[in-house]
This record gives C-alpha cells, sequence and structure tokens, in this order.
C-alpha cells in the first residue's frame, strides 16, 4: 500500500566499535586466530539484522601504526571476524563494511604518524561509510566500550551507546545511554524503532492530477493531519505527497493507518468543498 516510484530512502545504520565490543581484546589484535566473539553477540546482530539495520564495523587499529602487525592481517582478521559472525548468526552476510584506522600521531611506522579524520573520537569513518551506503546517521546508532566511541558517534549526529559495567566511566559519559554489554545495547535500538517497524501507510488518490499541486490545499492536508494525529494520540511518522497521491505512514499497523486515512479524506473533502468546489478532490479509496 506504500507509494511507488520514491527516491531510494536513507538507510539506518549500526556503527559497531570491534575490541570489547564484539570481540574479547583489549586493542592491538593482529592475528586471526586469536578472535573470541563475545557472548550475546550473535543475538544481538540477528536482533538489528531483523529490524533493517546495516551494521559496520568502525576500529582504530593503532596497532598497525605501532608496527604489531600490518594491514594485512588486520583484513585477514576482519576477513575471520566475518566468516564467524555469519556462521553463528546464521545469515550470508553480517557486516556490511569493516573501516579501520591505522593511524596515531605517535606511530613508530612513519607512514602511519599523523593525526587522521578516521580515528575515533573523529567521526570520519562513520562519515565515509554514511557516503558510501546512503545511511541516515540521524537514525543510526554508535555503540562502542570506550567513551572516543560515543564522542565519533555524537559527532556525527548519530544516536549512541556506552558498553561499560563502569558506574563512574557512566556518570561522566557523553552517551546518551550505558549499557552492559551488546545484546542490552541491541534491544535498547531495537525498542526505539518497534512502533516504526509496525507502522502503516495508505495513500490517497486525488481525482485529477492538478488538485495536488495546489499549494494551499497540501499545506491544509499536511496541519489537518497534524490536528488529526493530536486529537486520536495516533503518531504521524510522515505525510508524503506525489503528482496524484498523498499517503500518510502513522505507528499501529494499516488498520490504523485506513481509519487515520478515512478521516483525513473526510477533513480535507469538507475543505475543498468549501475553498474550491462542489465536487471531492479524491478519487475512490
Ligand atoms: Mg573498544
Amino acid at each position: 500500500m506504500s507509494a511507488s516510484a520514491r527516491q531510494p530512502a536513507l538507510r539506518p545504520a549500526v556503527f559497531l566499535d570491534r575490541d570489547g565490543t564484539l570481540i574479547d581484546n583489549a586493542g592491538d589484535l593482529g592475528d586471526p586466530d586469536q578472535l573470541k566473539i563475545l557472548p550475546g553477540v550473535a543475538l544481538a546482530l540477528q536482533l538489528l539484522l531483523k529490524h533493517n539495520f546495516i551494521l559496520f564495523v568502525v576500529t582504530n587499529q593503532g596497532g598497525v601504526a605501532r608496527g604489531k602487525y600490518n594491514e594485512d592481517a588486520v583484513v585477514q582478521t576482519h576477513a575471520r571476524l566475518e566468516r564467524m559472525l555469519c556462521a553463528e548468526v546464521g545469515a550470508p552476510q553480517v557486516i556490511c563494511e569493516y573501516y579501520y584506522c591505522p593511524f596515531h600521531p605517535q606511530a613508530t611506522v612513519e607512514k602511519y604518524r599523523g593525526e587522521h579524520e578516521w580515528r575515533k573520537p573523529a567521526p570520519g569513518m562513520l562519515f565515509a561509510a554514511a557516503l558510501a551506503h546512503a545511511i541516515d546517521l540521524e537514525k543510526s546508532w554508535m555503540v562502542g566500550d570506550q567513551e572516543r566511541d560515543v564522542v565519533a558517534g555524537a559527532a556525527a549526529q548519530c544516536r549512541t551507546i556506552l558498553i561499560s559495567s563502569d558506574r563512574e566511566l557512566a556518570a561522566a559519559s557523553v552517551g546518551d545511554f550505558v549499557e552492559k554489554d551488546l545484546l542490552a545495547a541491541a534491544r535498547r535500538i531495537t525498542a526505539s524503532v518497534v512502533d516504526v517497524a509496525m507502522a502503516g501507510t495508505v495513500a490517497l488518490h486525488a481525482r485529477r492530477s492538478d488538485i495536488l499541486s495546489d499549494a494551499v490545499f497540501q499545506e491544509t492536508i499536511k496541519s489537518m493531519a497534524q490536528a488529526l494525529a493530536q486529537r486520536t494520540g495516533i503518531k504521524l511518522v510522515r505525510i508524503e505527497f506525489e503528482t496524484n497521491c498523498v499517503t500518510a505512514t502513522v505507528e499501529g499497523g494499516d488498520v490504523i493507518a485506513l481509519g487515520f486515512v478515512a478521516e483525513l479524506r473526510r477533513d480535507s473533502d469538507r475543505w475543498w468543498r468549501e475553498h474550491r468546489g462542489a465536487e471531492s478532490p479524491w478519487g475512490s479509496m
């Protein structure tokens, strides 16, 4: 019942720190054989994928800058991590792309020495992913076990969750939420979208194509929809106009959306007859 022929919408993502968030490691891991996925991670990722989040890993890899391992080792480690996650999650692909930053101001390997816009707390990796994969940053989340993770997420306009059981760190954090592990974070994230996931969309079709190009009528429909939402307590997710139809998306599913649009049709019909002419602006529903 949704309207067709729109621009593809930007998609929400969850940006995931790697060490201490997905895997049991305090940093500097360049050996794929040392990978250990943390408990609850597979369930958490399943939950996020089920809610249509695109997942990215964004990880600082200062170990490369310090000469502990090279970039090839990072790539191999991520390839194995992806295979392990796919097996545990039961999906052909789990992480859309692995971003890493090998730079560090105190690097011993000269070519990696210096500040870099990708190095968290800077948000460069999130911006790169957003550009490459059409991500809606404001509907996205950043999750990590260090303050620099949530600082990077906030700088990219994402909502943020710090993973920590340390009360002092939690109290001082700029993170929007603090959770004890990735599973709790995933539950927090998906709870925030469950209503939208159950949204219903219904279209009202205009009788003629010039009716919805009437700017005053468009504005009137928008304010009527807002007023109706307020009156009924139904949450209006969005209202969109195309040449021949207007679509309303509301929380609660298609039956609620049908009732909402029927009401909107009645209100707008009345306005049109008073201001524009005797015939209804709408075709059959
Ligand atoms: Mg970490």
